[in-house]
């Protein structure tokens, strides 16, 4: 923000003697970038290259008189910050009238006292520069206000890759047990809403430890992966979710899906394991990795309080399908 005293000021009287005079005046006033021209045209043709901070202005002028000049600057939305000061004769009465109402800042009559000269000029200055000033905080406020938004928006998408990667198990990139938990609880309350069937399918990998023991570590996380990736391509719909429910166990949510649907997609999860093809010398059910497979479906209601019920089943079933012989899928019929 330039000082008062570097003000650029212009002069405009068509009047090479006014002109010197009042050029003269203000240097003397130490106002040094002060420049004067002949027109109202040479005074809107500077306006509109560089930066003026006021402009003294004759009335009456040939071409274009100092009311019409004001009238350019007043309807310009830039230069019309710029304060006028209207100079001219007291006979030009009318005029000096129309400038006021045009939104000139002050006058001056011929001949014009220097010590008032210098008091316009300077109160005309202070209150253009405390507008400068107002103008470039609300620029610099926007501005930082711009930037906090954009910090906020960034910060908010962090948050949100934080939050989706705490919800993702470590090795297989499915959901994890927490996420797990709070989605069948949410489930759980919307299926009890909407008076429908929520099913659970628990999965276990059959014989894991010995494949484990055959082929090493390593090659059994591979093979969690594998099976991760392929019960995922079976489970398909939006809501519902796969979660790595412990070591070598999974589970399916399947809302809005009743006991035939999860026996399908229970089926589906077993064939997908099984065609991987994955070899197993160790395991006492396949030559390939298999898994076994509980289900339970319930329609939550008053009755039935907890979703803690809906596991056990699944748990129960999961018992069964292990008993049975491994590679295949139960559903719970029991009573609990
Ligand atoms: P079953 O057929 O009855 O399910 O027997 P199982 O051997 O699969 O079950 P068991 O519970 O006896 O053993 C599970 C094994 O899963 C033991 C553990 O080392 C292995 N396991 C658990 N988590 C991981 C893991 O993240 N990576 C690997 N490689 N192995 C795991
Ligand atoms: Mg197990
Ligand atoms: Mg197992």
């Amino acid at each position: 923000m330039p000082e008062i005293a570097d003000s650029h000021l212009l002069i405009v009287d068509d009047e090479p003697m006014n002109r010197e005079v009042l050029l003269r005046h203000l240097r003397n006033s130490g106002y040094l970038n002060t420049t004067a021209v002949d027109s109202g045209q040479s005074c809107l043709d500077i306006v509109k290259s560089q930066p003026i901070d006021l402009i003294l202005l004759d009335m009456m002028m040939p071409m274009m008189n100092g009311l019409e000049v004001l009238q350019h600057l007043k309807a310009h939305p830039e230069w019309r910050v710029i304060p006028v000061i209207v100079i001219s004769a007291l006979t030009e009465k009318e005029m000096m009238l129309s400038c006021i109402q045009v939104g000139a800042e002050d006058f001056l009559t011929k001949p014009y006292d220097r010590v008032l000269l210098r008091a316009r000029v300077s109160a005309c200055l202070e209150k253009k520069n405390l507008h400068d000033r107002e103008v470039l905080n609300k620029q610099k406020l926007e501005a930082a206000y711009k930037e906090l938004a954009l910090a906020y928006y960034e910060l908010e998408i962090v948050k949100n890759e934080l939050e989706a990667l705490s919800h993702r198990d470590g090795l297989t990139g499915i959901a994890n047990r927490r996420y797990f938990d709070t989605v069948l609880e949410r489930e759980w309350k919307a299926t009890s809403r909407e008076k429908t069937y929520l099913s659970l399918i628990l999965f276990d990998i059959d014989y894991f430890k010995k494949y484990n023991d055959t082929y090493g570590h390593l090659a059994g996380d591979d093979c969690l992966c594998q099976v991760a990736d392929a019960s995922a391509q079976v489970v398909k719909r939006p809501r519902d979710t796969l979660a790595r429910y412990g070591g070598e166990e999974f589970a399916v949510i399947l809302p809005d899906t009743n006991a035939i649907g999860a026996t399908i997609c229970a089926e589906r999860i077993r064939m997908a394991i099984e065609e991987l093809q994955i070899d197993h010398i160790a395991s006492e059910a396949h030559a390939h990795v298999t898994a076994s497979l509980g289900i339970s479906t319930l329609k939550p209601c008053d009755e039935i309080t907890s979703f803690q019920r809906l596991i056990k089943e699944a748990d129960l079933a999961l018992y069964q399908a292990k008993s049975d012989g491994k590679n295949c899928v139960k559903m719970w019929e029991g009573v609990t």
